[in-house]
């Protein structure tokens, strides 16, 4: 089998490894992306329509920041592709004034001068009659928020990262990753390729590459639930805002509906511990406290499940995502544990990690993220 040689090779192009591809194309790399699969696909993390986008980062104020320059260039990409990635509608937050939403919230917004007023619980029921909330929840607005189209931003990313001259290696898992003197050589049951430096963003498949990404990684799996309600009218894109609630230190998020799409409901915090990407389980209990929380806090309560989807997340020990490099091979730089956050940021992290990559200095807004937070004491 011939040998191509690449300045840069991607491994993995779900929503962090499509814009990594794109930033590093962009800089004029000569680039290669590998995926087991033809992304979009339905087997990882970056499925399900749509993933919140929103600027009041109650999980660490310092991805303010990030979310802020990932904002930047969610606007540039939807510029330059055609289709529609973005839908800006708005997100009401919030839950009991002394919870972890609300106190991060603060946070975040008083060290970054965030513009996500609080708005009165007769406002909240005036505006989105839907919604059955206790009236000492202290809710927040922020207007810019919204959610992304993670299946069309990853068609996008790969799409305008082609037109850059960016080579695709799709349908074949990398097998075998072996360090060589004049760079990493990569096989495929198609290609072999060597690259002069190497990015994983393997998603739920990183616990695989522990030699190489070398920090725990716990997998969940997650249900996704659309709803056809009755009040259709309540819950349509332009009469609902996305929302992210904390519920007795639990923690449920939607969208609206839109096209042809019904009103999504999920829960972020819990899930069910899995062992691999593909171990099939029981989600009943998931659903069961999803459709709990609709009953209490939605009226008329949502009953028709119209569709469901699982998905999976992957857990670092803190929670946030890890920017590290391989302990056999600093060439071989990784992004994992993107711990069911993660797709908001995608742009910025593919920013990031390209210059890293590139210039083997990590942005300084990026420095919380790396792996050495887990070794420095
Ligand atoms: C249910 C759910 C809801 C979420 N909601 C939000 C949200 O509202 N907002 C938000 O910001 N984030 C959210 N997230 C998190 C976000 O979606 C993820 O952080 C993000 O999609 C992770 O992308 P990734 O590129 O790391 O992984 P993936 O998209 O899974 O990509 C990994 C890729 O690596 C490839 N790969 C793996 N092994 C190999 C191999 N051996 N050879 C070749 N290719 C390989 C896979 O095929 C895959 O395409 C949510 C996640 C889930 C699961």
């Amino acid at each position: 089998m011939p040998v191509d040689e690449f300045d840069v090779a991607v491994l993995g192009l779900g929503g962090m490894g499509s814009q990594t591809l794109l930033h590093l194309a962009k800089a004029g790399c000569q680039v290669i992306g590998v995926d087991q699969y033809f992304p979009p696909h339905t087997y990882g993390s970056s499925h399900g329509l749509s993933r919140l986008i929103r600027k009041g980062y109650f999980e660490h104020p310092e991805y303010v920041p990030l979310i802020e320059r990932a904002f930047e260039l969610w606007a540039a990409l939807q510029q330059q592709g055609s289709q529609n990635l973005w839908t800006q509608c708005g997100i009401l937050e919030g839950g009991p004034e002394n919870g972890t939403l609300v106190q991060g919230l603060q946070k975040s917004i008083e060290q970054h001068n965030l513009d996500l007023p609080i708005v009165s619980a007769e406002n909240v029921a005036r505006r989105y009659p839907g919604f059955n909330l206790p009236s000492h929840w202290q809710m927040h607005f922020e207007k810019e928020a919204g959610f992304l189209r993670p299946e069309a931003c990853i068609e996008t990313a790969l799409g305008l990262a082609k037109q850059l001259g960016a080579t695709q290696s799709l349908g074949h898992p990398i097998e075998e990753m072996t360090s060589l003197n004049r760079g990493v050589e990569i096989v495929t049951r198609a290609r072999r390729i060597i690259a002069a430096k190497v990015v994983l963003t393997l998603g739920p498949w990183s616990p695989l590459w522990k030699s190489h990404v070398d920090i725990p990684i716990r997998l969940l799996h997650k249900r996704l639930l659309w709803f056809r309600p009755s009040h259709q009218n309540h819950w349509i894109q332009g009469n609902c805002p996305c929302f992210l609630f904390e519920s007795e230190n639990q923690f449920f998020y939607g969208m609206p509906a839109y096209d042809q799409v019904g009103l999504k409901l999920a829960r972020h915090d819990g899930g069910v511990p899995i062992q691999s990407v593909h171990q099939q389980v029981d989600a009943t209990e998931e659903e069961h406290s999803v459709l709990d929380f609709a009953a209490r806090h939605f009226t008329p309560s949502l009953e028709h499940v119209e569709q469901t989807a699982s998905c999976r997340y992957s857990m670092s020990a803190d929670e946030q995502f890890v920017f590290g490099q391989s302990p056999l091979d600093p060439r071989i730089h990784y992004l994992a544990g993107l711990s069911g956050h993660g797709f908001k940021f995608a742009t910025v992290l593919g920013e990031v990690m390209s210059r890293w990559v590139l210039s083997d200095e990590l942005a300084e807004d990026a420095q919380f993220l790396h792996r050495r937070r887990f070794t420095s004491n």
